[in-house]
Protein backbone atom coordinates (compact mmCIF):
# COMPACT_ATOMS: atom_id res chain seq x y z
CA UNK A 1 0.00 0.00 0.00
CA UNK A 2 1.71 3.29 -0.80
CA UNK A 3 1.60 5.81 2.47
CA UNK A 4 -0.18 8.40 0.38
CA UNK A 5 -3.16 6.56 0.73
CA UNK A 6 -2.34 4.78 4.41
CA UNK A 7 -1.45 8.29 5.22
CA UNK A 8 -4.71 9.77 4.28
CA UNK A 9 -7.13 7.15 5.75
CA UNK A 10 -5.76 7.59 9.13
CA UNK A 11 -6.13 11.21 8.89
CA UNK A 12 -9.94 10.34 7.82
CA UNK A 13 -10.23 8.11 10.78
CA UNK A 14 -8.72 9.82 13.50
CA UNK A 15 -10.42 13.43 12.05
CA UNK A 16 -13.81 11.95 11.50
CA UNK A 17 -14.08 10.39 14.70
CA UNK A 18 -12.75 13.46 17.32
CA UNK A 19 -15.69 15.12 15.26
CA UNK A 20 -18.45 12.93 15.46
CA UNK A 21 -17.70 12.82 19.62
CA UNK A 22 -17.66 16.68 19.29
CA UNK A 23 -20.61 17.32 17.55
CA UNK A 24 -23.12 19.61 19.87
CA UNK A 25 -26.21 18.42 17.85
CA UNK A 26 -28.11 15.26 16.20
CA UNK A 27 -28.45 17.53 13.22
CA UNK A 28 -24.18 18.43 12.95
CA UNK A 29 -23.72 15.03 13.62
CA UNK A 30 -25.59 13.67 10.65
CA UNK A 31 -24.34 16.11 8.61
CA UNK A 32 -20.50 15.00 9.72
CA UNK A 33 -21.70 10.92 8.88
CA UNK A 34 -22.47 12.94 4.93
CA UNK A 35 -19.24 14.73 4.48
CA UNK A 36 -16.76 11.38 5.77
CA UNK A 37 -19.13 8.03 5.07
CA UNK A 38 -21.79 9.57 2.52
CA UNK A 39 -21.44 8.35 -1.26
CA UNK A 40 -19.65 11.44 -1.60
CA UNK A 41 -17.85 11.56 1.65
CA UNK A 42 -14.00 11.53 2.09
CA UNK A 43 -13.85 7.86 2.31
CA UNK A 44 -15.51 7.16 -0.96
CA UNK A 45 -13.35 9.64 -2.46
CA UNK A 46 -10.26 7.43 -1.34
CA UNK A 47 -11.73 4.42 -2.11
CA UNK A 48 -11.53 6.10 -5.99
CA UNK A 49 -7.67 5.36 -5.23
CA UNK A 50 -7.89 1.81 -5.24
CA UNK A 51 -7.60 1.74 -8.93
CA UNK A 52 -4.53 2.99 -9.25
CA UNK A 53 -2.95 0.22 -6.94
CA UNK A 54 -0.89 -2.47 -8.03
CA UNK A 55 -3.32 -5.56 -8.32
CA UNK A 56 -1.58 -7.32 -4.74
CA UNK A 57 -2.49 -4.10 -3.08
CA UNK A 58 -6.02 -4.09 -3.72
CA UNK A 59 -7.25 -6.46 -0.92
CA UNK A 60 -5.16 -5.14 1.93
CA UNK A 61 -6.52 -1.41 1.20
CA UNK A 62 -10.08 -2.75 0.81
CA UNK A 63 -9.60 -4.68 3.78
CA UNK A 64 -8.34 -1.14 5.67
CA UNK A 65 -11.48 0.91 4.25
CA UNK A 66 -13.48 -1.59 5.42
CA UNK A 67 -12.13 -1.31 8.87
CA UNK A 68 -12.17 2.22 8.95
CA UNK A 69 -15.64 2.51 7.74
CA UNK A 70 -16.84 0.12 10.44
CA UNK A 71 -15.18 1.93 13.18
CA UNK A 72 -16.32 5.31 12.20
CA UNK A 73 -19.94 4.03 12.26
CA UNK A 74 -19.28 2.74 15.64
CA UNK A 75 -18.32 5.62 16.57
CA UNK A 76 -21.28 7.54 14.82
CA UNK A 77 -23.20 5.28 16.78
CA UNK A 78 -22.47 5.51 20.02
CA UNK A 79 -21.98 9.80 19.29
CA UNK A 80 -25.42 9.88 18.18
CA UNK A 81 -26.37 7.65 21.92
CA UNK A 82 -24.79 10.12 23.62
CA UNK A 83 -25.91 13.45 21.93
CA UNK A 84 -30.26 12.51 22.04
CA UNK A 85 -30.11 11.64 25.60
CA UNK A 86 -27.96 14.77 26.29
CA UNK A 87 -30.72 16.15 24.34
CA UNK A 88 -33.91 14.34 26.70
CA UNK A 89 -31.51 15.50 29.84
CA UNK A 90 -32.05 18.94 28.49
CA UNK A 91 -35.46 18.51 27.39
CA UNK A 92 -36.20 17.62 30.71
CA UNK A 93 -34.34 19.91 32.88
CA UNK A 94 -36.11 23.35 30.78
CA UNK A 95 -39.62 21.92 29.43
CA UNK A 96 -42.07 21.89 33.00
CA UNK A 97 -45.19 19.71 32.30
CA UNK A 98 -47.18 20.21 35.12
CA UNK A 99 -49.52 16.48 35.82
CA UNK A 100 -51.48 17.88 38.39
CA UNK A 101 -53.46 20.14 35.77
CA UNK A 102 -57.05 19.06 34.70
CA UNK A 103 -57.33 17.74 32.04
CA UNK A 104 -59.44 19.25 28.85
CA UNK A 105 -62.71 18.52 29.26
CA UNK A 106 -64.68 18.64 25.93
CA UNK A 107 -67.57 20.39 26.10
CA UNK A 108 -70.80 18.40 25.13
CA UNK A 109 -73.58 19.89 23.44
CA UNK A 110 -77.37 19.36 24.59
CA UNK A 111 -80.77 19.29 22.93
CA UNK A 112 -82.70 22.40 23.03
CA UNK A 113 -85.13 22.85 25.51
CA UNK A 114 -88.09 23.27 22.82
CA UNK A 115 -87.09 20.28 21.40
CA UNK A 116 -87.06 18.68 24.86
CA UNK A 117 -90.54 19.72 24.85
CA UNK A 118 -91.80 18.83 21.92
CA UNK A 119 -89.89 14.90 22.22
CA UNK A 120 -91.56 14.68 25.22
CA UNK A 121 -95.26 15.58 23.74
CA UNK A 122 -94.79 13.40 20.73
CA UNK A 123 -93.77 10.23 23.55
CA UNK A 124 -96.93 11.40 25.25
CA UNK A 125 -99.24 11.83 22.78
CA UNK A 126 -97.96 8.70 20.80
CA UNK A 127 -99.09 6.65 23.86
CA UNK A 128 -102.53 7.75 22.57
CA UNK A 129 -101.81 6.87 19.18
CA UNK A 130 -100.90 10.01 18.15
CA UNK A 131 -98.37 10.74 14.99
CA UNK A 132 -96.42 13.00 13.76
CA UNK A 133 -96.69 15.69 10.87
CA UNK A 134 -95.01 19.00 9.11
CA UNK A 135 -96.16 21.27 7.02
CA UNK A 136 -94.37 24.50 5.29
CA UNK A 137 -93.27 27.74 7.23
CA UNK A 138 -94.54 29.82 4.02
CA UNK A 139 -98.34 29.39 3.54
CA UNK A 140 -100.88 29.96 1.32
CA UNK A 141 -103.03 32.80 2.95
CA UNK A 142 -105.85 29.88 1.90
CA UNK A 143 -103.88 27.29 4.48
CA UNK A 144 -103.45 29.62 7.00
CA UNK A 145 -106.83 31.58 7.77
CA UNK A 146 -109.14 31.34 4.91
CA UNK A 147 -109.67 27.40 5.06
CA UNK A 148 -109.81 27.62 9.05
CA UNK A 149 -112.63 29.94 8.84
CA UNK A 150 -110.61 33.24 9.72
CA UNK A 151 -112.73 35.83 7.96
CA UNK A 152 -111.09 38.74 5.93
CA UNK A 153 -111.61 40.97 8.94
CA UNK A 154 -110.18 39.07 11.36
CA UNK A 155 -107.33 41.01 12.89
CA UNK A 156 -105.15 38.17 12.89
CA UNK A 157 -105.14 38.81 8.93
CA UNK A 158 -103.89 42.39 9.48
CA UNK A 159 -100.51 43.54 8.43
CA UNK A 160 -99.30 44.40 12.32
CA UNK A 161 -100.12 40.89 13.21
CA UNK A 162 -98.59 38.96 10.30
CA UNK A 163 -95.39 38.71 8.21
CA UNK A 164 -96.69 39.12 5.03
CA UNK A 165 -94.38 37.58 2.03
CA UNK A 166 -96.78 38.72 -0.68
CA UNK A 167 -100.69 38.85 -1.46
CA UNK A 168 -101.16 35.46 -0.99
CA UNK A 169 -98.22 34.11 1.16
CA UNK A 170 -97.45 34.72 4.69
CA UNK A 171 -94.86 33.32 7.01
CA UNK A 172 -97.85 30.81 9.05
CA UNK A 173 -98.88 32.41 12.20
CA UNK A 174 -99.76 29.02 14.02
CA UNK A 175 -99.11 25.16 13.23
CA UNK A 176 -103.41 24.70 12.27
CA UNK A 177 -102.74 24.85 8.68
CA UNK A 178 -101.11 21.40 9.47
CA UNK A 179 -104.56 19.94 10.44
CA UNK A 180 -105.85 20.87 6.64
CA UNK A 181 -103.05 19.87 5.07
CA UNK A 182 -104.17 16.31 6.54
CA UNK A 183 -107.40 16.97 6.08
CA UNK A 184 -107.09 16.96 2.42
CA UNK A 185 -104.36 14.49 1.87
CA UNK A 186 -105.65 11.62 4.18
CA UNK A 187 -108.67 9.72 5.09
CA UNK A 188 -110.57 10.00 8.34
CA UNK A 189 -109.68 8.42 10.87
CA UNK A 190 -107.15 10.68 11.97
CA UNK A 191 -104.91 11.33 15.12
CA UNK A 192 -102.46 14.13 14.48
CA UNK A 193 -99.86 16.34 16.19
CA UNK A 194 -98.31 18.89 14.47
CA UNK A 195 -95.38 21.05 15.29
CA UNK A 196 -92.43 23.75 14.16
CA UNK A 197 -92.15 27.46 14.37
CA UNK A 198 -94.66 29.81 13.59
CA UNK A 199 -94.58 33.72 13.32
CA UNK A 200 -95.84 36.82 14.36
CA UNK A 201 -95.31 41.02 14.62
CA UNK A 202 -95.11 40.62 18.46
CA UNK A 203 -92.42 40.86 20.59
CA UNK A 204 -92.11 41.60 24.78
CA UNK A 205 -90.92 39.70 27.57
CA UNK A 206 -93.53 37.17 27.39
CA UNK A 207 -94.03 37.02 23.19
CA UNK A 208 -91.58 36.46 20.51
CA UNK A 209 -91.75 37.09 16.69
CA UNK A 210 -90.46 33.36 16.47
CA UNK A 211 -91.87 30.57 18.78
CA UNK A 212 -93.07 26.78 18.45
CA UNK A 213 -96.49 25.20 18.88
CA UNK A 214 -98.00 21.85 18.86
CA UNK A 215 -101.02 21.32 17.56
CA UNK A 216 -103.29 17.71 17.60
CA UNK A 217 -106.36 16.80 15.86
CA UNK A 218 -108.61 13.69 16.36
CA UNK A 219 -111.07 13.19 13.80
CA UNK A 220 -113.42 9.98 13.94
CA UNK A 221 -116.86 8.91 14.45
CA UNK A 222 -118.59 10.35 17.32
CA UNK A 223 -116.01 12.64 18.90
CA UNK A 224 -117.23 14.89 21.43
CA UNK A 225 -115.73 17.89 24.52
CA UNK A 226 -115.57 14.94 26.64
CA UNK A 227 -112.85 12.89 24.04
CA UNK A 228 -111.15 16.11 24.07
CA UNK A 229 -111.35 16.96 28.04
CA UNK A 230 -110.30 13.34 28.62
CA UNK A 231 -107.33 13.49 26.22
CA UNK A 232 -106.15 17.06 27.63
CA UNK A 233 -106.33 16.13 30.46
CA UNK A 234 -104.23 13.12 30.56
CA UNK A 235 -101.86 14.83 28.81
CA UNK A 236 -101.59 17.43 31.40
CA UNK A 237 -100.84 14.67 33.84
CA UNK A 238 -98.43 12.99 31.86
CA UNK A 239 -96.34 16.12 31.07
CA UNK A 240 -96.14 18.04 34.08
CA UNK A 241 -96.94 15.78 36.82
CA UNK A 242 -99.69 13.49 39.06
CA UNK A 243 -102.18 15.21 40.56
CA UNK A 244 -102.22 18.13 38.28
CA UNK A 245 -106.02 19.31 37.37
CA UNK A 246 -107.14 20.66 34.05
CA UNK A 247 -110.70 23.58 33.50
CA UNK A 248 -111.93 24.13 30.21
CA UNK A 249 -113.18 28.10 30.10
CA UNK A 250 -115.43 29.00 27.63
CA UNK A 251 -114.02 30.94 24.43
CA UNK A 252 -113.74 31.76 20.87
CA UNK A 253 -111.79 30.21 17.60
CA UNK A 254 -112.84 30.41 14.46
CA UNK A 255 -111.76 27.20 13.57
CA UNK A 256 -113.32 25.38 16.51
CA UNK A 257 -117.37 25.39 17.67
CA UNK A 258 -117.53 25.50 21.37
CA UNK A 259 -113.75 26.81 21.70
CA UNK A 260 -112.27 26.61 25.38
CA UNK A 261 -109.02 27.92 26.84
CA UNK A 262 -107.42 25.63 28.76
CA UNK A 263 -105.81 25.79 32.42
CA UNK A 264 -104.18 23.76 34.27
CA UNK A 265 -103.15 23.86 38.13
CA UNK A 266 -99.99 25.52 38.70
CA UNK A 267 -97.59 22.90 38.80
CA UNK A 268 -94.93 24.64 41.12
CA UNK A 269 -97.37 25.83 43.75
CA UNK A 270 -99.80 22.38 42.99
CA UNK A 271 -102.71 25.53 43.18
CA UNK A 272 -101.78 27.43 45.98
CA UNK A 273 -100.66 30.63 44.44
CA UNK A 274 -97.44 31.57 43.40
CA UNK A 275 -95.63 34.35 40.96
CA UNK A 276 -95.81 32.10 38.18
CA UNK A 277 -99.42 31.86 38.27
CA UNK A 278 -100.11 35.56 39.08
CA UNK A 279 -101.20 33.74 42.59
CA UNK A 280 -104.37 32.49 41.26
CA UNK A 281 -103.62 28.73 41.21
CA UNK A 282 -103.94 28.49 37.16
CA UNK A 283 -101.87 28.52 34.62
CA UNK A 284 -103.38 28.71 30.73
CA UNK A 285 -102.01 26.19 28.73
CA UNK A 286 -103.58 26.53 25.00
CA UNK A 287 -106.51 26.37 22.91
CA UNK A 288 -108.96 24.52 21.98
CA UNK A 289 -112.55 23.06 20.96
CA UNK A 290 -113.93 20.64 18.81
CA UNK A 291 -113.24 21.36 15.04
CA UNK A 292 -115.80 23.73 13.20
CA UNK A 293 -118.27 22.00 10.51
CA UNK A 294 -117.02 24.78 8.06
CA UNK A 295 -113.19 23.44 8.72
CA UNK A 296 -114.52 20.06 7.49
CA UNK A 297 -116.80 21.77 4.81
CA UNK A 298 -113.52 23.43 3.55
CA UNK A 299 -111.39 20.12 3.33
CA UNK A 300 -114.46 18.14 1.66
CA UNK A 301 -114.68 16.04 4.83
CA UNK A 302 -118.26 14.51 5.30
CA UNK A 303 -119.78 16.06 8.81
CA UNK A 304 -121.40 15.28 10.81
CA UNK A 305 -120.40 11.82 9.19
CA UNK A 306 -116.95 12.31 10.99
CA UNK A 307 -116.34 14.92 13.45
CA UNK A 308 -113.15 16.02 15.41
CA UNK A 309 -111.59 17.83 17.96
CA UNK A 310 -108.10 20.38 18.07
CA UNK A 311 -105.78 21.67 20.84
CA UNK A 312 -102.59 23.79 20.21
CA UNK A 313 -99.86 24.76 22.57
CA UNK A 314 -96.93 27.27 22.74
CA UNK A 315 -93.76 25.04 23.15
CA UNK A 316 -92.28 28.31 24.89
CA UNK A 317 -95.12 28.41 27.27
CA UNK A 318 -95.05 24.67 28.38
CA UNK A 319 -91.19 24.97 28.99
CA UNK A 320 -91.49 28.17 31.16
CA UNK A 321 -93.93 26.34 33.12
CA UNK A 322 -92.46 23.14 33.32
CA UNK A 323 -88.78 24.71 33.92
CA UNK A 324 -89.51 27.82 35.67
CA UNK A 325 -88.05 29.78 33.19
CA UNK A 326 -88.74 33.66 33.80
CA UNK A 327 -87.76 34.87 30.65
CA UNK A 328 -89.30 34.06 27.29
CA UNK A 329 -86.39 35.63 25.51
CA UNK A 330 -83.83 32.73 26.49
CA UNK A 331 -84.94 30.10 24.56
CA UNK A 332 -84.21 31.90 20.97
CA UNK A 333 -80.82 33.36 22.59
CA UNK A 334 -79.35 30.32 22.52
CA UNK A 335 -76.83 31.26 25.37
CA UNK A 336 -75.13 27.83 25.96
CA UNK A 337 -75.12 28.44 29.91
CA UNK A 338 -79.17 28.05 29.60
CA UNK A 339 -79.23 25.78 26.94
CA UNK A 340 -76.65 23.30 29.37
CA UNK A 341 -78.97 23.41 31.90
CA UNK A 342 -81.20 20.78 30.13
CA UNK A 343 -78.35 18.19 29.64
CA UNK A 344 -80.06 15.12 30.31
ZN1 LIG B 1 -98.36 28.79 41.18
Amino acid sequence: MKPMSQTKLDEIKSTASAQFKAATSSKSLYDLKVQFLGKSGALTEVMKEMANLPKEEKPLFGKKVNEIKNFLEQVYVEAEEALKKAEMNERLATEELDLTLPAYVRQAGSEHPVYKVIEEIFTIMARLGYSVRTGPLIEKDYYNFEALNIPADHPARDMQDTFFIDQHHVLRTHTSPIQIHSLENEKPPLRIIGTGPVFRCDSDISHLPNFHQIEGMCVDQKVSMADLKGTISFFVREFFGPGLKTRFRPSFFPFTEPSAEVDCSCPICKGKGCSLCKHTGWIEIGGCGLINPKVFYNAKISYPEWQGFAFGFGIERMGIIKYGIDDIRLFPENDVRFVRQFLS
